[in-house]
């Protein structure tokens, strides 16, 4: 029962069962009033933060696209053309950030090179993108296309992507405008008349030019927690000239429009059918075919860069598992050395999961899936010292699948 007679200090309220209050040396607060407090303090946090990260050290990249893409390649299996699309678009991208600290009025006009990654799921977009802003050490941030809606509907403004940079740069503005932001699952947005298999267009074309201001190179009001706009949040004004947008996605079905055009093309221009890669179609993705995708010409004009990463097959999967950095295998074996448990995956092992993974079709996600589920259990029973070889059998693996994978 609460007490009667008992006021919050603050707004006055009366104790009840739905709101609690908390009694001080002359005084009273009830729950409400201490989380306003606590947004409060977040503000003043943040707007400190903000303060003090006015000034930063000059920003200089002194890689060449070569040491980009030997970077890449510690980490990102295969993909080699996305990989050099890649490292070129970013080191001409914080060339001309460097270029124009010094330009003069009359100067020649460097665009910006925003990019777009088409490819299936789990073929390494987002590792590029992310693999790329940890080398170069700026804030990168991964935005999903599908949560954005034009205002009006429920869902979070196209800002809030910046908002997110602002946090991964530890709201210091000048380094959040130089930053690298993601946006994956693109397709998404793209507009419902051009696409039959998106029916609903909530977010659509109202996104799409949402994220064309984005892009554009303007200074946005930039709601510093995220979320919808709320009008007592005081905006952090960012420019967004200086940061590079890539963006990732699937494009389901978009071989049939490349397949159209190049079709067209190959009789307009009699073009020999041959230099065609009819095996991987997504080779001669080109801005025209995301336009009739449903990305609006204006949108596709922000991304003057495309490229795309091929699905892996069973040889790029078995690497996936072994070789990079920080292979999924390796970070297994290193947690249970933690453990003085030395894990051995035997071949045949190895080479069911990575089959496994291609029925799942979900690329190297779906290794990451096979492997969880197996591990789970072994790291569950492990026993320090006594076990000090742990195999991995084809038996135990082929199990293992067949209870979670039917
Ligand atoms: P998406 O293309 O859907 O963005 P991700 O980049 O998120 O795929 O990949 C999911 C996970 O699969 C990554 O964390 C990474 O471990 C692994 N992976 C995917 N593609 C590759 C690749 N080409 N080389 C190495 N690992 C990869």
């Amino acid at each position: 029962m609460a007490k009667k007679g008992r006021y919050c200090s603050f707004c006055g309220k009366q104790e009840s069962q739905d709101l609690i209050l908390i009694e001080g040396l002359d005084a009273c607060i009830c729950t409400n009033c201490i989380e306003k407090a606590g947004e409060i303090l977040q503000h003043i946090k943040i707007e400190e933060l903000t303060r003090q990260n006015q000034q930063v050290a000059e920003f200089h990249l002194d890689k060449k696209p070569k040491d980009i893409k030997a970077f890449l390649d510690q980490y990102v299996i295969g993909q080699e053309e996305a990989k050099k699309v890649l490292s070129v678009a970013v080191y001409n991208h914080y060339k001309r950030i460097d270029y124009y600290t010094t330009r003069t009025d009359d100067d020649v006009e460097i665009d910006k090179s925003n990019i777009i990654l088409i490819g299936e799921t789990g073929t390494g977009k987002t590792l590029l993108a992310k693999t790329i802003a940890q080398l170069i050490d700026v804030p990168f941030c991964i935005a999903d296309a599908t949560v954005f809606t034009q205002a009006g509907y429920v869902g979070e403004d196209v800002e809030s992507i910046l908002s997110r940079l602002l946090q991964a740069a530890d709201y210091n503005v000048a380094k959040a405008e130089r930053g690298i932001v993601f946006i994956d699952e693109i397709d998404k947005v793209a507009r419902a008349v051009d696409n039959p298999s998106i029916t609903r267009d909530v977010s659509g074309e109202g996104v799409q030019q949402a994220l064309l201001k984005l892009l554009e190179g303007s200074i946005v009001n930039v709601p510093p927690e995220g979320g919808r706009k709320h009008p007592e949040q005081k905006f952090i004004q960012v420019d967004t000239r200086n940061i590079l947008f890539i963006a990732g996605g699937a494009f389901d079905g978009i071989e049939r429009k490349i397949a159209n055009r190049l079709n067209t093309s190959i009789i307009g221009y009699k073009k020999e059918s041959k230099k065609i890669n009819k095996d991987n179609l997504l080779e001669h993705v080109s801005a025209q075919d995301l336009k009739t995708f449903g990305l609006i010409p204006e949108l596709c004009g922000r991304f003057p860069v495309i490229t795309h990463l091929n699905p892996l097959d069973k040889d790029a999967l078995k690497r996936i598992l072994l070789q990079p950095k920080n292979a999924l295998l390796k970070q297994y074996t290193k947690l249970l050395e933690l453990d003085k448990v030395n894990l051995k995956f035997e071949d045949n092992a190895i080479d069911y999961i990575v089959e496994k993974a291609v029925e799942l079709k979900l690329g190297a996600r779906g290794l990451r899936a096979i492997i969880e589920k197996i591990m789970t259990d072994i790291m569950f029973d492990a026993k320090p010292a006594k076990n000090k070889t742990l195999s991995i059998t084809l038996d135990y693996v082929t199990k293992k699948c067949e209870q979670v994978f039917v």
